[in-house]
């Protein structure tokens, strides 16, 4: 099931994504929440209506998609964790897991612009695989990892290079608001099968910057699930960036950045696209 967050008509609600049109769930089961944290929290019960909803469908060409979750508790992400990466990098494979924060205020979805930040010429991209959070979990085995999972979602990392060096921690090169774009809708891990075994790619203005599979992610999915909730309790809604193979912008040679204007595109097989476009940042004050 694809399951996404979308507006239409001045109203924002979630809906099943089948062929070219999206089922409004809320208004084909009225028991089911109109947005998407609440539906996850509803659990397997909400989860098994939406399968069986049909009838109030709108042709997705006809409904801006966001964000499939648009205000995320967490959004954790893990750093230097495919193997070219590393390389390209100049630096050691990690021995332990690097985590990471992004700001929640960083989810925007497919079709979104993405700000250019007044104060740096050196956005970068980063494709990656995001896992959706499903149920309330703390110290999960690796091998129960897979039940926390509602599904994936394409993500980009984007990420403000001399931010985040300028910093001994990532963080605030990472948290610059519309940079962490996701979609463009979540796919269910029951649809994914395996998620170690997805092609992801990322292309600017059509051209492909990044080309790998999830299979060389360093410590994958479920090692990761199993380490963070050693930690933290996670909970539905919460996205886990789970890293980005070779090819960012920062380590070529010379290095590329995202200049206005520039088309970036994240795609991975079995969960779609999402294309987003570099536009200057408004740097009025607000406060409200
Ligand atoms: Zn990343």
């Amino acid at each position: 099931m694809k399951l996404a967050t979308f507006t239409h008509g001045g109203k924002t609600r979630i809906g099943k994504v089948v062929g070219d049109d999206i089922v409004d769930l809320a208004a084909a089961d009225p028991s089911l929440p109109t947005e998407m944290i609440a539906f996850l929290k509803a659990g397997d019960a909400a989860m098994a209506a939406a399968e069986k909803a049909s009838g109030s469908e709108i042709p997705l060409a006809e409904v801006t998609l966001e964000a499939p979750i648009m205000k995320p508790g967490k959004v954790m992400a893990i750093g230097l964790n495919y193997g070219d990466h590393v390389k390209e990098s100049g630096l050691d494979t990690p021995e332990n897991q690097i985590w990471f924060t992004k700001s929640p205020t960083g989810c925007v979805g497919e079709g979104a612009d993405v700000l250019k930040p007044a104060v740096s010429d050196m956005v970068d991209w980063e494709a990656e695989l995001v896992m959706v959070i499903g149920k309330r979990a703390r110290n999960v085995p690796r091998e129960r990892t897979h039940e926390i999972v509602a599904g994936y979602c394409c993500g980009n990392d984007i990420s403000v290079r001399d931010w985040q060096f300028h910093s001994p921690q990532f963080t605030i090169g990472k948290s610059f608001d519309t940079h962490g774009p996701i979609g463009p809708w979540i796919t269910t891990s029951d649809e994914v099968g395996d998620p170690h075994d997805l092609d992801i790619k990322c292309l600017v203005n059509g051209e492909v910057k990044q080309c790998s599979n999830t299979k060389h992610l360093i410590f994958d999915c479920f090692d990761q699930l199993a380490e963070l909730t050693q930690v933290m309790t996670l909970e539905p809604g919460d996205i886990i960036f789970s890293g980005t193979p070779g090819g960012v912008g920062i380590a070529m040679q010379p290095p590329q950045f995202m200049k206005i204007g520039d088309e970036v595109t994240i795609e991975i097989s079995k969960l779609g696209s999402i294309t987003n476009t570099l536009v200057a940042e408004d740097t009025t004050t607000v406060i409200e």
